[in-house]
């Protein structure tokens, strides 16, 4: 099945029916062969109650109709089939034809975006947190800053290990093309001119984003990488840190001058003090010999 063809309007197949969901996006379409072939299906049979009859189900060559959907039996299979059908497809994903499908898919952009501001709209790749069923739902990838979120796309019912937890590395290693640092060459580098302003002016003093100096002190043919924007950011933190020290010794040294010139200024004025005290008391017993 070609891969325009898995938004058609599905006329028949149970499997062109069920990755058409719209919560289903992230699926692809696993080839007939692939599920009937007894070795890709090793240890999974065990799992399950129905276990032929979900296989039966997922290889029907009809849609299910409205009725169908009423039916308690028929959603018993149906949730069983949909956990089969995402295990094999956790298994066709690895393939050659899976992963080619799942390639295009991410470069269609059909995952999804990194959500964080500096990964300038990513690309990203479903990922499972567990290979087991039923422990949580399917996550997405980042290859720019290697982090995992949540898919923005309704994925209610699509388990995480419908992809497995490796699946990412698998197709990075696979078209290693895909990766952001292939991307990330001198000529291409991250630019986050961001300005601070307000009302439309800049704003006096402020240089705008830490990226952006920390790419003026890069090398010309450095390659971007996130320990070195992490550094660099921990850089300007330090840097700040010293510059806020430096001005409060400044500030504690100034006190210091001013207590100790106060305390100078006291001590001339004490001494003549004491000398007229002393004068007075010269004077006052002056007057009582006189008496
Ligand atoms: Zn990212």
């Amino acid at each position: 099945m070609s891969e325009e063809s898995q938004y058609s309007e599905h006329p028949g197949g149970w499997i062109e029916w069920f990755c058409a969901h719209e919560d289903h996006q992230f699926l692809c379409e696993v080839d007939d062969d692939f599920i009937r072939d007894p070795f890709n299906q090793i240890g999974i049979k065990g799992k399950f109650a129905f276990y032929n009859e979900a296989i039966n189900m997922i290889l029907q060559s009809t849609s299910p109709e409205d009725q169908d959907l009423e039916d308690e039996r028929f959603l018993e299979v149906y949730q069983e089939a949909s956990d089969i059908y995402g295990l094999l497809h956790a298994r066709f994903i690895f393939t050659l034809k899976g992963s080619a499908i799942m390639r295009e898919r991410f470069l269609q952009g059909k995952f999804g975006h990194c959500p964080r501001i500096y990964c300038e709209k990513q690309n990203v790749i479903p990922i499972g947190l567990c290979e087991d069923l039923k422990t949580a739902r399917v996550k997405v990838f980042c290859p720019r800053c290697e982090e995992v979120y949540m898919p923005k796309k309704k994925c209610a019912d699509v388990d995480g290990a419908y992809f497995g937890k490796s699946f990412p590395q698998f197709l990075l290693m696979t078209y290693p093309d895909l990766h952001p640092k292939y991307q990330l060459l001198p000529d291409t580098q991250i630019k986050a001119n961001f300005e601070p302003t307000l009302f439309g002016f800049k704003i006096a003093g402020k240089q705008g984003s830490k990226i952006k100096r920390f790419e003026q002190q890069l090398q010309p043919n450095q390659i971007i990488t996130q320990p070195i924007i992490q550094s660099a950011e921990q850089n300007v933190l330090l840097q700040e840190q010293k510059q806020i020290r430096v001005q409060q010794q400044q500030q504690q040294q100034q006190q210091q001058q001013q207590q100790q010139q106060q305390q100078q200024q006291q001590q001339q004025q004490q001494p003549s003090k004491e000398q007229n005290s002393e004068h007075n008391h010269k004077k006052k017993s002056k007057k009582k010999h006189k008496n």
